[in-house]
């Protein structure tokens, strides 16, 4: 059945045998894995990942009619979810020892990310991600402080896991060719990390934060405490900095100091 690849769904199919391989190498896939595949489109990297056997496979593939065949292609060897991967409650996906697969839809890539990282219980079970970002995504994400790439998802990220960047793809290696460069990372989730109530205090303290990328931190931690020499003094922090000078360790103390006071 012909295909016609839908841009609003992010499609553009991972055709290289090569990438396939390579991707599937990094997962590292044991008979112990239950495998979750994010948006498995027509199953070129299904089909690789069964044959490394898994405990369990589970691929969750919002469009209706690629869901349709991927059910006549890959029958009980899949346990096929046709819904949107932002509404699927953790409950839905919750396994041990899970490996987590996607070449993402480019559209809501970070949002996905972030799902898993606001999960309280998914990454706990999950021993590696392997996924495909847009390359300009991916290097915000592995972004370190002092680099202009430098911004929340990097913090985001690194507070619960370690991230790699494997490789650059070309765009020929996928069905259509997107426009831009694609990158595969590997996380790999933290077994401790700095405990905050909420990840989303998180993402709000970093976007007070990175809204005012080029201004001194004053401006921020004036907004978002009210007092910035006082917070500044108790956490040593230089208020002269600029948001992308401050290291996510200090993201994460001024999480701390703000869930005190809301
Ligand atoms: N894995 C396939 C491959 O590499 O050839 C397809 C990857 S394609 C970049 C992204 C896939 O995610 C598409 O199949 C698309 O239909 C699916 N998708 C898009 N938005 C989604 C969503 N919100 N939830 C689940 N799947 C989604």
């Amino acid at each position: 059945m012909k295909i016609r690849p839908k841009k609003s769904l992010g499609q553009n199919f991972l055709k290289d045998n090569n990438i396939l391989d390579l991707i599937i190498k990094l997962g590292d896939i044991k008979s112990k894995n239950t495998v979750i595949e994010i948006g498995p489109g027509t199953g070129n990297l299904t089909n690789e990942i069964i044959k490394k056997n898994p405990l369990k496979l589970i691929v969750i593939e919002k469009d209706n009619e690629l869901a349709k065949n991927l059910k006549i292609k890959f029958k009980e060897n899949i346990k096929l979810i046709n819904q949107d991967i932002l509404k699927i409650k953790d409950e839905d996906l919750v396994n041990e020892n899970m490996i987590i697969f996607g070449n993402l839809p480019y559209n809501i890539s970070t949002q996905i990310l972030v799902k898993l990282i606001r999960s309280k219980i998914l990454l706990k079970l999950c021993k590696k991600i392997i996924f495909m970002f847009q390359k300009e995504v991916a290097d915000r994400i592995i972004a370190q402080p002092n680099s202009s790439k430098y911004g929340r998802i990097s913090i985001i990220s690194s507070w619960k896991m370690n991230v790699k960047k494997i490789q650059e793809i070309n765009p020929y290696s996928f069905y259509p060719a997107p426009k831009v460069k694609s990158a595969i990372l590997v996380f790999e989730p933290k077994k401790n990390f700095y405990k905050i109530k909420d990840c989303k205090n998180l993402e709000y303290v970093t976007q007070v934060f990175f809204n005012f990328r080029r201004k001194k931190i004053k401006k921020s931690l004036n907004i978002l405490f009210g007092n910035y020499e006082k917070i500044s003094k108790k956490l040593n922090i230089d208020f002269n900095k600029r948001p992308q000078n401050l290291e996510p360790d200090t993201y994460l103390k001024l999480c701390t100091e703000y869930e005190k006071i809301i």
